[in-house]
Formats: C-alpha cells, sequence, structure tokens
C-alpha cells in the first residue's frame, strides 16, 4: 500500500528547501527532475534533464534512493535501470497522455499485425510497452537510432505520431506509425504562432518535435528540450519564441538572463500548454515523499527485464 499524503496532523517544515537537503543526505538520495516540472523543483535537483540525460543519469547514478521528479513512464525507466534502488515519486498520478495513448494489449495486437517489423519506441511509454518494443528512443536520439537501423529492416514507430512524421522527414525512411500523441504539444496554435511572430519578427521559433507539422514547419529549429536550451544559448538572436512545455523557459532564463523567451501560445487562453502530469509535483509532495519513503515505483520482475533490453541497446546505440 503506497502512503500518498502525509498525516494531518503534521505540518511540512517552513523551509522545505533545507529539510529537503537534509533528507537527501540521510537517505543518500539524488533528486533528478524533468525540465517541465515547476522551477522551486528545477532549482533543489541535482540533475535536471530530458529523459535521454534522466534515464542516462538514473543508469550511472550511486546513490541509494533516486527521487524522481517527472512523470511515472520516466521514475518506471528509472527503476527499470536499478532494481536494487529505491524509486521515489512525488505523486503517483503523474501520469502521460502520451503513454496512455498506447495501451499494451492494443499495441501487441497492432504488431502482430505486423510480422517482420521491429518495434522502436519513444521513451514515452509505459514499462508494458516498452517490454514490447525492440529499442527505445527519446526526441535526442530518434533519428540517429533509426539511421542506424539497415534500410531494408521495417519499423513500427511508436507512440508518438509526431515525432514518428519527424523522423520519417528526417531520415527519408518509411515507418509504421502507432497514432498515439501528447496533449501539451498539440495544443500549440499554428494560426496563433504565426500572430506571434508577425509581432516579433527577430525571434526564431523553437520547438520540440512532439508538436505538430503544422507548428514544425515554422520552426527555426527543432529538438528534445536539452537541444532547443543549447540552441537558444548559441544563436546570435535575442528572442525566442518556445514551443514546448514553458517549464524548460525557467532552465532558458536562468542561464541567459539578458535574453527573452516567449512561450507559444496554446489553442484557447488555457494554460494547457502546461501538462497537467508533470505540474502534479510539488515541492511539498516531493519533501513527503522522501520523508515518507512513498509513493515508491514498483515492477514485477518479468516486465522489468523484457523493459531492460530495448533501454539498454538505446543507451549503447547514443554513445
Ligand atoms: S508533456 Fe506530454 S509527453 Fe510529456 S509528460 Fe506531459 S503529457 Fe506526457
Amino acid at each position: 500500500m503506497f502512503i500518498t499524503a502525509p498525516p494531518s496532523t503534521i505540518q511540512p517544515p517552513l523551509d522545505l528547501f533545507a529539510a529537503i537537503q537534509d533528507l537527501k543526505r540521510d537517505l543518500n538520495a539524488v533528486i533528478l527532475a524533468h525540465y517541465y516540472q515547476e522551477p522551486d523543483i528545477q532549482d533543489i535537483a541535482d540533475y535536471i534533464g530530458d529523459s535521454l540525460g534522466l534515464s542516462q543519469q538514473a543508469a550511472s547514478t550511486e546513490a541509494e534512493v533516486i527521487v524522481f521528479a517527472g512523470v511515472h513512464f520516466m521514475a518506471e525507466t528509472a527503476k527499470i535501470l536499478n532494481p536494487q534502488k529505491q524509486v521515489l515519486l512525488p505523486d503517483l498520478a503523474a501520469g502521460c497522455s502520451l503513454a496512455d495513448s498506447c495501451p499494451p494489449a492494443e499495441f501487441a495486437a497492432f504488431k502482430a499485425e505486423h510480422p517482420g517489423h521491429i518495434v522502436i519506441s519513444y521513451i514515452n511509454c509505459s514499462a508494458e510497452i516498452k517490454a514490447l518494443s525492440d529499442i527505445i528512443c527519446t526526441s535526442s536520439n530518434a533519428v540517429k537510432l533509426v539511421q542506424q537501423i539497415p534500410p531494408q529492416q521495417p519499423i513500427i514507430f511508436a507512440p508518438d505520431r509526431n515525432l514518428g512524421r519527424y523522423v520519417m522527414e528526417q531520415t527519408g525512411r518509411d515507418l509504421v506509425l502507432w497514432q498515439g500523441s501528447c496533449m501539451v504539444h498539440e495544443t500549440f496554435s499554428e494560426r496563433k504562432l504565426v500572430g506571434l511572430k508577425t509581432l516579433h519578427p527577430e525571434a526564431e521559433i523553437l520547438a520540440h518535435p512532439e508538436c505538430e507539422t503544422a507548428v514544425l514547419r515554422h520552426a527555426d529549429f527543432i529538438g528534445s528540450t536539452t537541444a532547443l536550451l543549447n540552441y537558444s544559448g548559441r544563436s546570435d538572436r535575442q528572442t525566442f519564441i518556445v514551443a514546448t512545455e514553458p517549464g524548460i523557459i525557467h532552465q532558458m532564463q536562468k542561464q541567459m538572463p539578458d535574453r527573452t523567451f516567449i512561450p507559444a501560445p496554446p489553442l484557447n487562453n488555457c494554460p494547457c500548454n502546461e501538462c497537467p502530469h508533470m505540474r502534479l509535483n510539488t515541492l511539498e509532495k516531493l519533501y513527503w515523499a522522501m520523508k515518507n519513503r512513498a509513493p515508491e515505483i514498483t515492477l514485477p520482475e518479468p516486465t522489468r527485464l523484457a523493459a531492460l533490453q530495448p533501454i539498454q541497446r538505446m543507451l549503447a546505440m547514443s554513445h
């Protein structure tokens, strides 16, 4: 049974930053955070990164406890790589619409309809989908990994159709796409983006490949969150319109305080470009997760072992 809420009679300490640092030392814990986490969590993390960087950190950490400030599939990946370590997720409900768009039973049937295909799955999927895959990829390495597969080998790409289409364009390969998508990256409005660019003609548009083709075709640079961050540092422009979850802007602004970063506008005037799953984690929940050593990620060993192989292939092919 997971403890998801702190005992109601106990108040969290006033200085959560100091309390978390103390717990980190006591537990020999490392805090890994995705760029889409709220600024306070990014500021206390030992490592902030995108999915590839986070899985590489999870694979190499010496810490006994991994506190994963991200969504469920990310913490699950850390557990797949570290069966002996305790992996904590501040809020177990922090899921992912993209991972949810690929149910394992349906995907197994889809795979059976395409005999002879290998399966390359984006890391944003459940452990069960990873276990049905041959190679895992991230948005950082998807193009490079597909380029390493012999041209005559047919490939199923899952679960993100937008990233899949982007990989097809970049590699000239014909991939069989699972039709999944991310609710956040499909929310950007092409019309509003063009309007914003008219107001800031000097700005460069940076976009994540999970965005729809209509948005990507206006981008000056397309890449993973880490690639977008790095690009905005080496570009000679001062202003950037950023088409991905706006959590990354905290790092961009921290590293480049003299530059201007404008979030790309969503379709409605809602904050729906913020990932509701990522934002379930808070500094307070992070504290309680460490204090209670729960919620903890656990996995059946056969699933873990089957999911490990395609991740290890990715890590080996990414060097
Ligand atoms: S931004 Fe999209 S892909 Fe990333 S965790 Fe949120 S729902 Fe999933």
